[in-house]
């Protein structure tokens, strides 16, 4: 086994498994070897029930007497247990997991952890974890996996529960720590565990020593790579020559503001400023424009453009998804083809911008496309301006095009994740930071209400009534997934028909998903924009940047699988106009705990609020794929360590002045490759 190999290779994981660990990222023996715990259960205390207390945290081993599922009133099943260590007997109890008195017999050995509570006046554990043990002898520490020790937790998802995990990892430790190189040179690494041992560690740790250093080491080393990554491309940026100064023709571009159906923000105007005074430097503008969704930064990004057309150079614009590439064609020719400028298209599977040998065969002023505009070499000494819209994998973007390119083009970043300063340098390298922190005038906050199984009906009726009013509504349907797989193809396709044809039979409904064809998704998006569609039913593909303003519900079914910032993004598709609009967070979990965080939405609007609330969230067992949105998240290390985010700078800096290129540190070379997928040799 290498740590490269696929989990549905290993026994025991098939497609709906593997499905479900896509949702947690996973998909190699190496991701799950990195999928860290964030906390740790102590069960170390193994004791006697007869000498434990109330509240205490507890391993105890003995034998069960009794087992049996009740069926509760309201349609759960608690299965009972009764649990004798030799000193008293304890109850045990679990919700809703029949299984286990199948699992379970009486006589069996077991070790369990868990609190102690009294439950029906009995003592009792509620929810123990549980493991078989061979025979009752004397107490062994290193027993067991599950229990007798600080116990990691996972981020779970819907079928992978924490047990499940660490009993497949430690399956794997000892076949495939042996094959971890530890890259880190050894005067950075100085007293800090091995890489391998630290991964031991953060999984099975004797003591919460042990646990700390673990954290510590691959903290360090989730920043320290990070930092050498934006570092080194800083510097083979300030190698480079920029392109001439652009001269601002202040008379042409209030032309073009003129022109908009708005007046732009202050905010807007404060970052148009700080945006033209770097291109007139000699040096190569390197900008993020952070803005809350709908801030109106695509609006900014034109009037740039415009500027770089007036200069006589090109614009790249790079979007997360085709599907946006599409969008900002069109809103890009309708603020300025008037203007005279050519806008061309090109993305991985259509390329409408024809490119032969190399060079364009139109030429188009402004080129849109996805990441697939890096893969050829279009890259040519006239682009005068790259636009990169939510930039996903960071800075590998900018490697690509300062490695190839002479004279280096401005950058222009945007972003409405709402990333703290110092995080923002980490991640982008040295740029500067505008932010539009004010919304257009008259947008109303989305009114967004939770929307129990029970009051489903009631929404349907809300929601024709305002499609006969003659607004439009997103609904989005409940799986998400990493990358569109057929699989979520499918349960929109499902859901659109069921909605069709049970639920809104005279409305037009239109199906949107990553299954279909480019031309296909364009076709539904400009129908949904041109009103022939009523209700859109979509995956999460629509989450970043789709505007359509008359759309004025966004309904997202199961809302209790997205995290609070993803639900956000898609609330942000509404309340682009001035029309008052809702979301509709469906939801059939009544879990108290789910149902008070989506709650969090109906009083929360602010973005950055919300992504603090996720990330304290997730402490308590959740976890989001708030990496398939591409946003930027850390594994194990923490936004709000500053002195470690500090020391990993100072440290990738030392290397660097010392061999920029990394010749003398071979591994730790093909590990930065191997993150950012930039093998161009050196
Ligand atoms: P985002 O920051 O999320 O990319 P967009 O640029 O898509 O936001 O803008 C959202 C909507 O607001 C668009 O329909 C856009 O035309 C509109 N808009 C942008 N700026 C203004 C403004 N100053 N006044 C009114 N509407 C605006
Ligand atoms: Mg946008």
């Amino acid at each position: 086994m290498e740590l490269k190999t696929k989990l549905t290779s290993l026994p025991g994981i098939g497609y709906s498994l593997s499905q479900k660990l896509e949702n947690l990222g996973l998909y190699t023996v190496e991701d799950l070897i990195y999928h860290f715990p964030f906390r740790y259960d102590d069960f170390s205390n193994l004791t006697n029930a007869i000498d434990s207390q109330i509240d205490q945290k507890v391993t105890l081993r003995g034998e069960l007497w009794s087992i049996q599922n009740i069926h509760t009133r309201n349609g759960k099943v608690l299965t009972k247990a009764v649990f004798q260590d030799g000193t008293i007997p304890i109850e045990l109890i679990w919700f809703n997991q029949s299984w286990l008195a199948k699992t379970l017999s009486v006589g069996d050995k077991l070790q369990i952890a868990g609190k102690l509570t009294k439950y029906q006046n009995k003592l009792s554990i509620i929810a123990p974890v549980w493991e078989k043990i061979v025979d009752l002898g004397p107490i062994n520490k290193n027993e067991g996996i599950h229990t007798g020790k600080l116990i990691a937790v996972y981020p779970e998802t819907e079928g992978i529960s924490s047990k499940w995990i660490r009993t497949r990892i430690n399956k794997l430790l000892d076949d495939v720590l042996p094959q971890i190189e530890d890259y880190l040179p050894s005067e950075v690494k100085d007293d800090m565990l091995d890489l391998s041992q630290a991964i031991r560690l953060i999984h099975f740790p004797e003591n919460i020593e042990d646990a700390e250093k673990s954290r510590q080491r691959l903290s360090f080393d989730e920043l320290f790579l990070m930092q050498l990554i934006s570092q080194k491309i800083r510097r083979e940026w300030k190698n480079k020559v920029a392109i001439d100064p652009f001269e601002i023709n202040r008379a042409e571009i209030n032309k073009l503001i003129d022109s908009l159906p708005f007046k732009l923000t202050t905010s807007q105007i404060k970052v148009l400023d700080n945006v033209f005074s770097d291109l007139s430097q000699t040096q190569a503008m390197n900008r993020l424009i952070q803005g809350e969704v709908g801030s109106g930064k695509t609006v900014v990004a034109a009037i740039v453009a415009y500027l770089t057309y007036l200069n006589h150079f090109k614009v790249f614009y790079m979007a997360p998804t085709e599907i946006l590439a599409f969008q900002h064609k069109r809103t890009f020719e309708s603020i300025l083809a008037p203007f005279g400028v050519k806008v061309g298209i090109y993305t991985g599977s259509q390329k409408f911008t024809k490119v032969k040998k190399g060079q364009l065969q139109e030429d188009p002023d402004i080129i849109i496309g996805t990441h697939a505009l890096l893969s050829e070499k279009l890259i040519s000494d006239n682009i005068g301006l790259v636009i990169i819209d939510e930039q996903q994998r960071f800075g590998v973007e900018q490697r690509g095009i300062v490695r190839s390119k002479a004279k280096i083009p401005h950058f222009l970043t945007m972003t409405a994740t709402p990333i703290p300063r110092t995080i923002a340098l980490t991640f982008y390298g040295d740029l500067d930071i505008s932010i539009i922190d004010s919304m257009p005038q008259g947008r109303q906050i989305v009114k967004t209400h939770v929307v129990p199984a029970r009051k489903r009906k009631d929404a349907y009726k809300f929601i024709e009534e305002r499609v006969k009013n003659g607004e439009q509504v997103y609904i989005i349907t409940p799986l998400i997934e990493l990358s569109e797989t057929m699989k979520s193809a499918k349960a929109a396709t499902e859901q659109f028909h069921i909605l069709q044809k049970m639920i809104f039979p005279k409305l037009k409904l239109g199906l949107l998903h990553g299954r279909l064809k480019p031309k296909e998704k364009d076709q539904v998006l400009n129908d949904f924009k041109d009103r022939k569609i009523d209700i859109l039913i979509s995956t999460s593909v629509v989450e970043v940047g789709v505007d359509v303003p008359n759309a004025t519900i966004m309904v997202i079914e199961s809302a209790e699988r997205f995290g609070l910032s993803q639900l956000h993004q898609l609330r942000g598709r509404v309340g682009r106009g001035n029309m008052q609009s809702y979301c509709l967070l469906f939801t059939s979990s009544d879990e108290v705990t789910q149902v008070s965080r989506l709650k969090n939405l109906e009083t929360i609007s602010n973005g950055l609020k919300l992504s603090e609330l996720d990330l304290k969230i997730r402490g308590s067992g959740q976890l989001f794929g708030i990496k398939q949105s591409g946003r930027v998240e850390f594994k194990i290390a923490s936004f709000s360590d500053l002195a470690l985010i500090e020391k990993t700078r100072e440290e990738a800096k030392k290397l660097l002045e010392k061999d920029l290129e990394l010749d003398k540190y071979p591994q730790l070379k093909t590990k930065l490759h191997s993150l950012t997928g930039v093998t161009t040799p050196d």
